[in-house]
């Protein structure tokens, strides 16, 4: 009943009624309301079980059974203590953590089949609270140290990896190619799930803990690895994994074929009032045309949903395997069907067919055949299945892979795993360079936010404690 609650504004209308065109909300409001009154009632809920199901499923091992135990007493100032005491960024977490599958998919109740605490939903509440209140202030540090530290990428994993350093006094850099920080959550993640000014007042407030940020800045281009290590006494990579898969079928290179990015990239900057020449000329912009989504995991879900509220004529996702082996959140799923999102499942494109414009994506049924190695089951084609649909454009989405970053920073000695994620030594983050550190989706893979700002935090921890050696190291010598 009370995940309901959650859809709440958009409840009037059944999905198979729904068609793209129909909505009228401002879907802002989906979270909102619900949370205002019933932060504390929600709170109160839980039955503080002895058994942190909740905590031990949360990345970061947030004392969530404490903070909920505050809020439902309305000792806010309290609660919001307890939880930025484990995450640089709880409104963010609060607001995109996939947390069925999670915190509260495994809260107890709602194991006991009535329904979990919403604990996202309390988290956001809480430190939505305390930037209203002005509880969260930025770092002063009690003393300057001289190291220097320079991060490569201003995403959650470099960002969180800062805050943790500056908060002991390092002397902290963050270089990034793109103009704004915030990786992902500013470019990547809709402004429907993620709004842009809740990752802005995050930046400032490291800028004005003085954290030091350099923007149009990527390595690679404007300096070599080595050199900004030359610069520095430790570096941290973090610059996350962006290299689109590709669709290898005829038509691939038909215009209006576009990679889930691209279209994403261009949304959130007009969101953020920036020109878009590509979005301004229509390119980009789906208003009025039939959008086809190919993949079916979480960054589908954010282009079927964008192209919603750009107004699209219809949005139809294909995906190869069926519903419940779709690697996206089911509540996100479920919110893009509740939109009008028509799924189609067990699909796939053969081929894409037009002159110069893609208009049609010629598909074959699938069917689920024996587990392969992973473990999932195998799409195979279905025979004399094929058809077409049509499409004025089409997003790809397939997931992402790394950069090929040796060779980008001029460092072929920097090892890499056969997927192209950095390797690193488990126990330090160290890379096989020394002093060079790596955090984040380019060393998991494409992630998830909490486990960058979890990785971010222990980074932080490990650079600490190998500046402190070397600090000791070299006193030992001088003495010597
Ligand atoms: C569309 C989309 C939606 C998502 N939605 C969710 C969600 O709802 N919930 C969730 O938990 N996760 C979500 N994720 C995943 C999440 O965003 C990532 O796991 C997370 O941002 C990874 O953080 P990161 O710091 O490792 O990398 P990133 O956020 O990718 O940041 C890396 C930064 O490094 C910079 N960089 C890269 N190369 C260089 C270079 N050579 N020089 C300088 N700078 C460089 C980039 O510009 C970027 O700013 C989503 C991802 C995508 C793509
Ligand atoms: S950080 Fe994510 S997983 Fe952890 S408590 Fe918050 S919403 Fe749940």
């Amino acid at each position: 009943m009370k995940k309901m609650l959650q859809f709440v504004s958009l409840k009037k209308t059944t999905p198979d009624k729904r068609k793209t065109g129909d909505r009228k909300k401002d879907f802002h409001e989906i979270y909102k309301e619900f949370i205002k009154a019933k932060a504390e009632d929600q709170s109160s809920r839980c039955s503080q079980c002895g058994v942190p199901f909740c905590q031990v499923h949360c990345p970061l091992h947030n004392n969530i059974p404490d903070w909920l135990k505050l809020t439902a007493e309305g000792r806010l100032q309290e609660a919001y203590e307890v939880s930025q005491s484990t995450n640089n960024m709880p409104e963010v977490c609060g607001r995109i953590c996939p947390q069925d599958r999670l915190c509260e998919g495994n809260c107890v109740i709602e194991q006991s089949g009535h329904g979990t605490v919403t604990i996202g939903s309390i988290e956001k509440y809480i430190t939505d609270t305390a930037w209203e209140k002005n509880w969260i202030k930025p770092i002063k540090v009690k003393k300057e140290l001289n190291h220097s530290v320079g991060i490569i990428g201003a995403g959650p994993a470099g960002l969180a990896c800062a805050e943790e350093l500056r908060k002991i006094g390092y002397q902290v850099t963050i270089y990034d190619r793109y103009d704004r920080p915030g990786g992902l959550l500013i470019y990547g993640i809709p402004n429907f799930k993620l709004e842009k000014f809740v990752v802005e007042r995050r930046t400032k407030l490291l800028k004005d803990g003085g954290i030091k940020f350099e923007q149009n800045f990527e390595v690679g281009r404007d300096k070599s690895l080595h050199e900004l290590k030359a610069n520095h006494d430790a570096i941290l990579i973090a610059t996350g994994v962006y290299k689109s898969r590709e669709i290898e079928i005829t038509g691939s290179n038909l215009e209006n074929i576009f990679p889930a990015m691209d279209f994403l990239t261009a949304s959130n900057r007009k969101g953020l009032g920036d020109k878009v020449e590509l979005f301004d000329n229509g390119t980009l912009n789906v208003q009025d045309k039939d959008v086809v989504v190919i993949g079916g995991g979480d960054t589908a879900m954010d282009c079927v949903r964008t192209a919603v509220r750009q107004k699209a004529k219809s949005v139809k996702c294909l995906y190869r395997r069926d519903k419940e082996n779709m690697p996206g959140s089911t509540r996100e799923v479920a919110n893009a069907i509740e939109e009008g999102v028509e799924f189609i499942w067990l699909t796939a494109p053969k081929k894409f067919i037009g002159d110069k414009m893609v208009k049609e994506v010629h598909v074959n049924k699938m069917k689920l055949g024996l587990p392969d190695a992973s473990g999932r089951k195998k799409p195979e084609i279905q025979e004399n299945s094929e058809y077409n649909i049509k499409a004025d454009i089409v997003i790809k989405s397939l997931g992402f892979d790394p950069e090929n970053l040796p060779e980008l920073f001029s460092t072929p000695e920097l090892l890499v795993s056969r997927w192209g994620t950095i390797k690193i030594d488990l126990d330090t983050m160290q890379t096989n360079m020394d002093g060079v550190f790596a955090a984040g989706d380019i060393v998991r893979g494409a992630s998830l936010v909490v486990w960058a700002i979890k990785d971010g935090r222990d980074a932080a921890e490990n650079i600490n404690k190998y500046l402190k050696e070397k600090a000791i190291e070299k006193s030992k010598t001088k003495a010597a």
